[in-house]
């Protein structure tokens, strides 16, 4: 997530801040201060407010630990947990293979998050026994926001934990992973907007703009998140079969490394419009020389700078494989325009971004619709 803070790793798991996070972190400490009882002194309940902010957060991340630690179990890489102004999130970096392995990755975090509950509340009582009425009230307070927050990850609007265990259900009843995810972020989407005019309907019935303006916040985020996971569904699957030799530009020239700047703009950039060349010879790649290269060299060196000489040397480069599935080429061509296509030592040609993106477009508009 843009805009996070590194706060370093757990169990080899980056976790991370996001800016939004100190929002949400002041809310819950004021309104913690407010719950704490008003016969201790306001230094105490602050400080109080503050350790329980943190240990709530870190049930969050115990919660999220415990989805990412079981997808990992089961070969599925994550790539962060990020705390927002939502809570936590486990970016797990692709979905599970079997219905059974999402049931579980889906379900453990409410579950953490339940037993957790269990255990503040056995504290909160033996606390309270001993006499120990401020701690116990802390405790009491992570008991009930555990199983609140249990509860909330059980509602069926996917991508919420219980969304996901929907659709694991769903998806194993069908046998089919693209319904299931359609009929799931459709009943995500209903879910959502139930909580949009819940809030609404807060605001209108009790005036208590706060909680009503939160729900509908939730709402929107989720309404987002549901329509965001159907078309990453929809892409993956009008892109499945596909591999890097379809979307291949097998027609890019080669620039011979010793070209001068000059010949390369005169007889390649301007007769073609192309922005950038493989630089090779006889198809042993060596480089990349693009537009933005050339600018850099002023117009009278151009004659006797060659295009070795401002190329990108191919140990730097970034090279896609002919039998490479689409979805990983376009993780690889972030933050690139064009990629070079290597088989068997020898480049045989070029991915261009924009190509990919017209391509793809096509091929989404054409309908390849889901498979049902
Ligand atoms: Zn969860």
């Amino acid at each position: 997530m843009r805009g996070s803070i590194n706060l370093g790793k757990i169990f080899g798991i980056p976790l991370r801040l996001h800016y939004t996070w100190f929002i949400i972190f002041t809310l819950v400490t004021i309104s913690l201060v407010l719950y704490f009882p008003g016969d201790y002194p306001i230094v105490e309940r602050i400080a109080f407010g503050i350790l329980a902010s943190i240990l709530f957060f870190a049930c969050i991340i115990i919660h999220e630990l415990a989805h990412s630690v079981l997808a990992i179990r089961n070969n599925i890489p994550v790539k962060e947990i990020t705390l927002f102004v939502f809570g936590g999130v486990s970016h797990i970096t692709k979905e599970a293979t079997r219905p059974n392995t999402e049931l579980l990755i889906a379900v453990v975090g409410p579950l953490v998050s339940l037993a957790m509950g269990g255990i503040f509340y056995g504290l909160s009582i033996l606390l309270a026994q001993a006499q120990q009425t401020l701690i116990a009230s802390l405790m009491q307070w992570l008991a009930i926001i555990n199983v609140v927050l249990a509860l909330f990850n059980l509602i069926p609007g996917f991508p919420l934990d219980g969304g996901r265990v929907f659709r694991a259900i769903v998806w194993r009843k069908t046998g089919n992973y693209f319904r299931a995810t359609y009929i799931a972020t459709n009943v995500g989407q209903g879910i959502a907007y139930a909580f949009m005019v819940g809030g609404l309907a807060i605001i209108l019935v009790t005036h208590l703009w706060f909680n009503g303006l939160w729900l509908i916040f939730i709402g929107w985020f989720l309404h987002n998140a549901a329509r965001a996971s159907y078309q990453q569904v929809l892409l993956r699957d009008s892109l499945s079969g596909l591999t890097v030799r379809h979307v291949t530009d097998y027609g890019c020239p080669l620039a011979p490394p010793e070209l001068s700047l000059r010949e390369l703009a005169q007889s390649y950039i301007l007769p073609t419009g192309r922005t950038s060349f493989p630089v090779a010879r006889e198809a042993t790649l060596e480089g990349m020389v693009t537009l933005r290269d050339i600018k850099k060299i002023p117009q009278n060196r151009w004659d006797t700078t060659t295009v070795r000489d401002i190329m990108t040397p191919a140990n730097k480069l970034k090279i896609a494989y002919p039998n490479q599935d689409i979805l990983s080429l376009l993780q690889q061509m972030e933050g690139t325009d064009h990629i070079p296509v290597v088989e068997e030592g020898k480049f045989i040609g070029i991915v261009d971004r924009e190509d990919l993106n017209r391509f793809l477009r096509i091929r989404i508009a054409l309908g390849t619709k889901l498979r049902f």
